[in-house]
């Protein structure tokens, strides 16, 4: 059996009669797909396609709201997002220090030592960012706001069409993502949890425990769809 669709549903949604039905089922540009892939990252291409396609939908549910990407990295996911932000006429704010995770620096599983600024010898992103940004022509909806995700979301306030999280993933960045970014989706708005793994032997606990359990039994958000790792919940209340 395709593991990818035995990993794959979604609620079915509503027939619609939008003029704009036929625009929220229209995936990302080829040729951005493949500079996607090309760019280093950790978005799957099926749950970058399954992002694009809820952000699409979350453009139509609720024209004119902004978005917002914790966790950019080198712009791999921000293509999918932009794109689809492009199309739906709107804006990415893409929020990260650059500075790596944990799991990004020296000595961990997920580094790359291409990403480090030797001067400073710390991790640096944002070039690889900007680079990935401007190649795919995004940089009129692709907003790139450098620092640390709790310090933005104390001093965010604008309702979100569309929030994903994929920053930090140990407990403390994952349960401050949490606090400072869900409440601002807004009401039939859409949240985007990556890395949710509910058996700990396929990955890290703290998205599914402190972001995804949470956000659940809170009574805000219902589950709308699941593409491998990647939660796709629409704000309820
Ligand atoms: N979405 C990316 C992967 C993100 S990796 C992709 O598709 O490939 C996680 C990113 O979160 C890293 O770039 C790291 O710098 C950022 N990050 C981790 N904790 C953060 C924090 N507290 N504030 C801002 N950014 C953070
Ligand atoms: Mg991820």
């Amino acid at each position: 059996m395709d593991v990818t669709l035995a990993m794959s549903w979604s609620v079915p949604r509503r027939p619609s009669s939008s003029p704009t039905r036929n625009m929220i089922e229209m995936p990302i540009d080829q040729a951005l797909r493949e500079l996607a892939v090309a760019t280093k990252g950790f978005m799957p291409a099926d749950e970058g396609d399954a992002l694009h396609a809820a952000a699409m939908s979350a453009g139509e549910a609720l024209p004119g709201r902004p978005w917002v990407e914790i966790g950019s990295y080198c712009g791999r996911s921000t293509i999918w997002l932009g794109d689809a932000a492009r199309r739906c006429a709107t804006v990415l704010f893409a929020v990260d220090h650059h500075r790596g995770s944990e799991e990004n620096q020296a000595g961990w599983e997920y580094h790359d030592i291409e990403v480090v600024d030797k001067r400073v010898g710390k991790m640096d992103t944002l070039p690889f960012f900007r680079s990935a940004v401007h190649d795919a022509g995004l940089e009129d909806h692709v907003v790139g706001v450098i620092g640390r995700s709790p310090t933005v979301a104390q001093h965010w306030s604008t309702p979100l069409g569309f929030l994903f999280i994929d920053g930090g993933h140990g407990v403390e960045p994952a349960r401050l993502d949490y606090e400072g970014w869900t409440p601002h989706v807004a009401l039939g708005g859409t949240l985007a949890i990556h890395d949710v793994f509910p058996d700990p032997a396929d990955g890290g606990r703290p998205p599914y425990e402190q972001i995804y359990l949470p956000a659940l039994a809170g009574g805000r958000f219902e589950l709308a769809s699941v593409t491998g790792s990647l939660r796709i919940l629409t704000r309820i209340a």
